[in-house]
């Protein structure tokens, strides 16, 4: 796909994604994202979008200051 901010060209890659939450820091780690060559904007799919979703409402109970998991442990 093409760049939003800089019309560039996006590479499927596997990100780290870093929540920033009222009290608790999540790091999503290996999800997968289309990243701009260029300026390394990130792009997630729908589907990716709602997997993260689910996994942050899941981690929101636990009260750890920093919460470290992997995507595809949590994908079914
Ligand atoms: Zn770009």
């Amino acid at each position: 796909m093409e760049c939003i901010v800089c019309k560039g060209l996006t590479e499927k890659k596997n990100v780290n994604y870093i929540l920033d939450l009222n009290n608790t820091i999540i790091i999503i780690k290996d999800v997968p994202a289309n990243v701009c060559t260029k300026c390394g904007e990130r792009y997630f799919d729908d589907d990716v979008m709602e997997n993260l979703e689910k996994i942050v409402n899941n981690l929101r109970t636990i009260t750890t200051e920093m919460s470290v998991v992997s995507y595809k442990e949590n994908v079914a």
